[in-house]
């Protein structure tokens, strides 16, 4: 019988620990994702793509371990789930080759994504072709699977347009060969970072982390930057460009979010005030995923170690055949 189900996929580069923004705009669809009867997914650790900005061999396997760890401590059912590491299947790197040639740098060029990595590098750092190609492999990721649907955020979705693309190209030259994948949206699409930029980052230093303390919390959030114009106490701020005030409305309760808007503007409450409510909220998310993440940890990393070598088997032998399906369409064959 053919598998009815709709296939998902959706993963997270091995660039250290997972952050807020990681499970606000993505992981906390993962869990529900992966208990939907009529869903299949697929949730991988982009090992390959993290080699775009870094190389640490340890620290590469070290986070792809963490990652897992923090898929199953959000709620995604491993026994539902295929948890995999990108590099176990080969195929897809052969895909994206052949994806390539069907791509223009020009494309390539103006992916938002790269324009901003390439502007966080220091003057001398060379931008490697890798950083520039990063979204062919992720329209390889999505293609080679046949997603029906791709739970990103707001950063990814010019990649999944791309990869739209590049499906409808290759279908309309090749004929009817891969599915044109949808975004899956949810409904907070950005958590920016505590240093005031709009996006909180793993590689960026301005995250707060799953894996943070009540302390932690404390500390990064007092110490993060709001409405830079808002000197004083006494002085009304402006929630409109205050990091924090967007974070209280991905966070926080409609009371809440209201008091905090009306008494910045009026300046009845002042920045630590504030901050204050938007601690306690943060800890009241992580408190279950640190709970569950502590269980699991006593387990150790072989359990770990099992569900990457099972879930990359079954990863490989969906894409396998469709690689070789693409393969045979453009006369490229394995002899
Ligand atoms: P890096 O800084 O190394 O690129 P990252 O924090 O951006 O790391 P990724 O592994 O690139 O994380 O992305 C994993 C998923 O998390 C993607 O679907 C991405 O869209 C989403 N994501 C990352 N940061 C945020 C954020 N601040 N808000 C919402 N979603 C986010
Ligand atoms: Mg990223």
């Amino acid at each position: 019988m053919l598998d009815q189900k709709k296939t998902v996929i959706s993963g997270i580069r091995a660039t250290g620990k997972l952050h807020l923004g990681n499970y606000l705009g993505v992981m906390r669809n993962f869990a529900n994702l992966s208990l939907d009867e009529t869903k299949r997914c697929y949730f991988f650790v982009a090992n390959l793509h993290t080699i775009t900005t870094n190389i640490d061999p340890q620290s590469i396997r070290h986070d792809l371990r963490e990652i897992v760890l923090d898929y199953i401590s959000v709620g995604v059912d491993p026994e539902r789930a295929v948890i995999f590491a990108q590099s176990s299947v080969p195929e897809t790197s052969e895909l994206m080759w052949i994806l390539n040639c069907f791509t223009t740098v020009a494309e390539l060029e103006r992916m938002p994504h790269f324009k901003e990595k390439r502007g966080k590098l220091e003057e001398k750092e060379i931008v490697n072709s890798g950083l520039l190609t990063y979204p062919i492999l992720m329209a390889a990721d999505i293609l080679g699977p046949n997603a029906d649907l791709v739970p990103v955020g707001e950063d990814q979705h010019p990649h999944v347009e791309l990869t739209r693309s590049l499906a409808k190209r290759f279908n309309n030259i090749f004929g009817k060969t891969f599915v044109i994948p949808d975004i899956l949206s949810s409904e907070v699409v950005r958590v920016p970072g505590l240093d005031g930029t709009a996006k909180m980052g793993k590689s960026d230093k301005n995250t707060i982390d799953l894996s943070d303390s009540p302390d932690i919390v404390s500390q990064k959030v007092f110490k993060s930057v709001t409405d830079i114009r808002r000197k004083r106490r006494s002085d009304p701020g402006d929630p409109t460009c205050c990091n924090i005030y967007t974070m209280h409305t991905i966070m926080s309760n409609g009371d809440e979010i209201r008091y905090v808007h009306d008494n910045c503007r009026s300046a009845g409450i002042g920045c630590i005030d504030c901050k204050e409510i938007l601690i306690q909220n943060i800890n009241n998310i992580l408190f279950p995923i640190q709970q569950k993440r502590f269980e699991l940890t006593r387990q150790g990393y072989e359990f770990v170690d099992e569900i990457l070598h099972e879930g990359g088997i079954v990863a490989r032998n969906k894409i396998a055949p469709k690689v070789e399906e693409v393969k045979e369409k453009i006369g490229v064959p394995s002899y």
